[in-house]
């Protein structure tokens, strides 16, 4: 069926060239996500505004040394900050992973030439890619979007509604189309741990996370060993006195880290107590200052009014084909940057060609049943495989396939580099528990198997 429909779509494409559709978009966000969006809009021949809540693009990458109100982010009337970077961050994806599929993450002059490079280069990158492409004239800056709603249940008309920074009244625009950038890694998750309202340290959220010192000398426990937990582990440890890292690697057993004197690894926390102590689950026990959760973020689009056709359930954005389109209001709402466990700058870019195609009429996506189908198979597939809801939108170890079916809706040759560079990164780095892969990685090499392996990406 697939390749039926990618047959239609190219006859239609070849036949339907001078039909082409062009919609006034609202593009929520200039992030990675917006920015894509915002230039693959426009050179379909879209019209475009960018909504971006904060005062210039760039979005995660933006950092900012505050740290909300309540360091768990549970208060609904907290200060929020946007960025989860911490000071020290390096990219955990090699440059050539973080390009866009015409436009490489190249290293300049000034700046971080290193292969994976500090946070304040990856936004020079998207400065850059910003100014290339004149993105910036589109956004609409200290626009925060409130309210996003269908006018009177007309399918391709949305009302979408905004504060500005500073002021109390709110404005209102029509458009055909919204596309949602608003990222997916702000907004804290937790988990539950028992006797918790009652332990008297403090606890925090790695999202207000920043700089070690606060930590100096302390005992900190830290929940999760995914990238952050794996980071910030180190980072602390250069001011902690000991940092205990509570994982959910199965029968691991207490174990200081080899080249870390002063980190362990445990098992998940079995309960925690008033006098201060965190016991873990083989009975070994800490008493700790800090808990400090690294476990992951919650989607949240506070602003979106469909009717109950898009809910977030159990961290399930749903039902969205293909991780973008709901099926019932498609292609006039769109959410780029939904799927996660991926590399996330070309699958943004790559769902963004695929959007702007779809909005102009030049990809034909399959009809409403169709798409909700396909939707409720994955649902089916995940039930079947234990893999629990919250994983919906988690795209490894199938990401290659994910992208190759994408690239072939937009009618360009499938990837094989990335993936290949993605198993390499994780072999000389998880798997081999080498701290130093980052400036062991062999650059060159990689450039000539990714300019071989390369066609011409712009069509
Ligand atoms: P964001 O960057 O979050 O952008 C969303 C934008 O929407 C923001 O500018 C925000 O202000 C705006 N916005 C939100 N709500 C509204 C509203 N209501 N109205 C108007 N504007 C709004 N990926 C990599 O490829 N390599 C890495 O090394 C890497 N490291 C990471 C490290 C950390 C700690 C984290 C948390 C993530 C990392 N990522 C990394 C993943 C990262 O999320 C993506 O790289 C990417 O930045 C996400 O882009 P986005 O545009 O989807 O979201």
């Amino acid at each position: 069926k697939t390749a039926f429909n990618y047959l239609v779509s190219l006859v239609y494409q070849s036949t339907n060239q001078s039909m082409s559709r062009s919609v006034k978009a609202a593009v929520i966000g200039a992030g990675v996500a917006g920015l894509c969006a915002a230039r693959e809009l426009r050179r379909e021949g879209h019209r475009v505004v960018v909504f971006e809540k904060a005062d210039r693009i760039g979005g995660l990458w933006y950092y900012d040394p505050r740290v909300e109100s309540d360091p768990l982010g549970i208060d609904p009337n907290r200060e929020t900050v946007h960025s989860s970077l911490y000071l020290s961050l390096r990219t955990n994806l090699p440059r050539q992973m973080m390009s866009f599929l015409d436009y490489p993450f190249a290293k300049r002059e000034t700046g971080d030439p290193r292969a994976f490079p500090s946070h304040e280069e990856v936004l020079r990158f998207l400065d850059k890619f910003a100014d290339d492409f004149g993105l910036i004239e589109l956004v609409r800056f200290n626009s925060e979007v409130v309210r996003v709603e269908r006018v009177e249940e007309k399918e391709n008309e949305w009302s979408v509604e905004w504060r500005t920074r500073g002021s109390d009244s709110v404005s209102r625009e029509v458009f055909d189309a919204v596309v949602v950038c608003t990222g997916n890694q702000s907004e804290p998750q937790l988990t539950a741990v028992a006797g918790i309202e009652k332990w008297p340290g403090y606890q925090i959220h790695s999202h207000n996370y920043r700089v070690p010192e606060p930590f100096k000398d302390q005992i900190v426990v830290i929940i999760g060993y995914g990238p952050s937990g794996y980071e910030i582990s180190r980072g602390i440890a250069t001011e902690a006195k000991q940092v205990h890292i509570a994982t959910k690697i199965p029968n691991v057993r207490v174990t200081q880290l080899e080249n870390h004197k002063n980190i362990w690894l445990h098992m998940m926390i079995e309960h925690v107590c008033e006098d201060g102590k965190v016991v873990f689950q083989d009975g070994s026990f800490v008493y700790a200052d800090t808990i400090l959760y690294c476990t992951g973020y919650n989607y949240r689009y506070p602003f979106l009014e469909t009717n109950g056709i898009v809910t977030v359930e159990e961290n399930r954005v749903g039902p969205l084909f293909k991780h973008v389109f709901p099926p019932r209001l498609a292609p006039w709402l769109s959410f780029i940057g939904v799927a996660y466990k991926d590399i996330g700058f070309p699958l943004r870019d790559l769902q963004s060609k695929w959007v702007a195609r779809v909005l102009s009429g030049k990809v034909l996506l399959p009809n409403e049943e169709e798409m909700a189908a396909s939707t409720e198979e994955h649902y089916r597939q995940m039930e079947e495989n234990g893999v629990p809801k919250r994983f919906t939108h988690a795209l490894y170890p199938n990401g290659n396939e994910y992208h190759n079916w994408i690239l072939g809706q937009i009618g360009l040759p499938p990837q094989e580099w990335r993936w290949n560079l993605l198993a390499e990164l994780i072999k000389s780095s998880l798997i081999a528990m080498n701290e130093g892969y980052r400036d062991e990685w062999d650059e060159d090499y990689w450039d000539s198997v990714i300019k071989e392996s390369s066609q011409p990406l712009v069509n």
